[in-house]
């Protein structure tokens, strides 16, 4: 007779919390839900609520398990002989590529009436915190469009492709594809943050068509239809899209030199590539490649927001779970004193996060709809990119350590959002660089500065810690304006002080005033927290930890 599966030979099997059961993503999130209701996406509660349901079951959870632990391989070569330069994918990345296209995560910004780049935001949201190697061809899709719309010929040829909604993994021109994704090749050897040392070349060909000769030392997604990409006409950066099939039907050259070995997102590829002879059309002004590409990564920088939000919402679920079945010292976890603090912690660091990304997304919309929001949701993403992402990995870090060695273990999901969490303060402007641009943000467009201190004032008045914080921020900056180049070093200590300080004011003025007083005291206070479970102890932490995820 078989053994009961808790009933082993040499013990029984208790006190172990099992996994985290299915449930709505979306459902089970109250700060999701007032954020999507409160910045304009209400419009999209079904469709979040159907992906919610989705990225909740175990099978997605397999999934993305199944496509971070079968890397995708480089062939460079057919059986042949050929040069083919292709990569292969494990089937699950394909099933996920499938899932996030034909919920239209990449394009229902562009095609919403309002509310889109929330809604698209809340939808990624969902997704990164199953998967994040997926997001990265999701985003640069979606983030291409306004580059791409620079070129209407492109724009009218592509976007459809884009809009079709439809991921179609063949190799195969694009033109006779059900869909097609775009990515992006910026980076170079010598130069990734400072682009004006891109060295590829570009000698003309005809019409819009250059011929292309150079490297990229980061290019992820490879198997992407086209590339936004960077190249010197004469002495000066222009901006082009790299097919990976020549509008004759040849096969674009586009060599794939190598991988990268990742430390994580390793269901997604990002390769070093090659030009020579690579066929790419003009977008925007011939000159004006850094400009024109720079609208791409405007967008790509709102997506760098969520995926650490979405690494810290997943893992806090897990550590909640965790401490919800496991007993120790006679009690359950979550009943501990000490552990209720840190839990605690962890939940208004979550609520501060979401309540700035949604703000952050709609920012973008208020972009689309009039025409001088755009410095302020440049300021807006600088700020929260910065910030998610420094406090992401520690987050993920400690939520860790709520599972104990459990925690530490592959199958926990722990390690994989761990190896994530750094990813997104890398790429699309490293942290001193997003410092540098809110500082330039600021200083060139003074209003989006102004726009900024209209917005927290508003909750002036309802805690004193956030006064003090709004008027020595007023006051540094008014000082620093005088004297720009001294507030170089102090970009960091300014942009993390913004983003607290607004955080603060969208507690103050959105949550529940005991968890804003508690958000504020730790973050805005004189003894400001450093180790999560060191604040908040006068604080409710019931109302806390029931403010972010009420019981399963
Ligand atoms: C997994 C992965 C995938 C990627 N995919 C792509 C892709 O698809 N396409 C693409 O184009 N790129 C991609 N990148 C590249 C990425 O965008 C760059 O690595 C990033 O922009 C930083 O550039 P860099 O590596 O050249 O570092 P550097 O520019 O050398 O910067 C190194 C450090 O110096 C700091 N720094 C730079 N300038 C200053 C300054 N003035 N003052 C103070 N500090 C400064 C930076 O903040 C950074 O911390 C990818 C990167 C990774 C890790």
């Amino acid at each position: 007779m078989r053994e009961p599966l808790d009933q082993l030979g040499t013990h029984e099997v208790f006190n172990q919390p099992g996994p985290v059961p299915e449930q709505n993503l979306f459902e089970c999130d109250p700060c999701l839900r007032k954020a999507v209701d409160r910045e304009g996406a209400r419009w999209a509660t079904s469709k979040l609520a159907e992906l919610g349901e989705i990225m909740g079951r175990p099978s997605t959870l397999q999934l993305a398990n199944d496509a971070n632990r079968h890397s995708p391989e480089l062939e460079s070569f057919d059986r042949f002989g050929r040069r083919i330069d292709e990569v292969v994918y494990h089937p699950a990345y394909h099933c996920l590529m499938d899932l996030a296209i034909s919920r239209e995560i990449h394009s229902i910004a562009w095609t919403a009436d309002s509310g889109g780049h929330v809604a698209h935001t809340a939808l990624e949201y969902l997704f990164a915190q199953v998967e994040g190697g997926v997001c990265c061809p999701v985003t640069m899709t979606y983030a291409a469009v306004p580059t791409l719309k620079q070129a209407p010929d492109l724009a009218r040829e592509w976007l459809p492709r884009l809009f079709a909604n439809c991921y179609d993994s063949r190799f195969i021109p694009a033109g006779e594809k059900r869909g097609a994704t775009l990515g992006m090749a910026m980076t170079e050897k010598q130069g990734g943050s400072d682009l004006r040392t891109n060295s590829t070349v570009a000698q003309h060909l005809e019409g819009d068509w250059y011929g292309l000769r150079g490297h990229k030392w980061f290019c992820s997604a490879p198997m992407s239809d086209a590339f936004l990409s960077l190249a010197r006409i004469g002495d000066d950066l222009s901006c082009f899209l790299v097919p990976r099939w020549r509008p004759d039907g040849h096969r674009n050259p586009f060599f794939v030199r190598r991988l990268k070995n990742k430390l994580g997102n390793r269901s997604n590829a990002s390769a070093e590539i090659e030009y020579d002879d690579t066929w790419g059309h003009l977008v925007g002004p011939p000159g004006r490649g850094i400009a024109t590409i720079m609208d791409m990564v405007k967008h790509t920088r709102l997506d760098t927001c969520l995926a650490p939000v979405a690494l810290m919402r997943q893992s806090l679920v897990q550590a909640l779970h965790h401490v919800r079945h496991r007993q120790a010292f006679g009690k359950t976890l979550v009943d501990q004193p000490l552990m209720r603090t840190v839990l605690a912690d962890l939940s208004l660091e979550l609520e501060g996060a979401v309540n700035l990304l949604f703000r952050v997304a709609r920012s973008f919309d208020e972009a689309a709809a009039q025409a001088d929001g755009e410095p302020f949701s440049r300021l807006a993403a600088g700020i929260a990119k910065f910030h998610l992402n420094k406090v992401a990995p520690g987050f993920v870090c400690e939520a860790m350590e709520v599972l104990g060695g459990s925690g530490y273990v592959e199958e926990s999901l722990l390690p994989r959002l761990y190896r994530e969490a750094p990813l997104n303060g890398i790429w699309e402007g490293s942290g001193n660089v997003i410092c540098l641009d809110v500082l330039r943000t600021a200083l060139r467009y003074p209003e989006s500065l102004d726009r900024f201190f209209a917005e927290v004032s508003v909750a002036t008045g309802e805690n004193r810690h956030l006064d003090r914080s709004i008027s020595a921020l007023k006051q540094r900056w008014q000082e620093g304006r005088k004297t720009p180049q001294a507030l170089e070093p102090e970009a960091r200590r300014l942009t993390e002080a913004m983003a607290s300080t607004w955080q603060g004011a969208l507690m103050c003025r959105f949550g529940d005033s005991a968890v804003a007083d508690a958000f504020c005291a730790s973050r805005l206070g004189e003894g400001r927290h450093r180790t999560y479970g060191t604040s908040a102890r006068s604080a409710d932490v019931a109302k806390i930890l029931n403010s972010v995820n009420p019981g399963e």
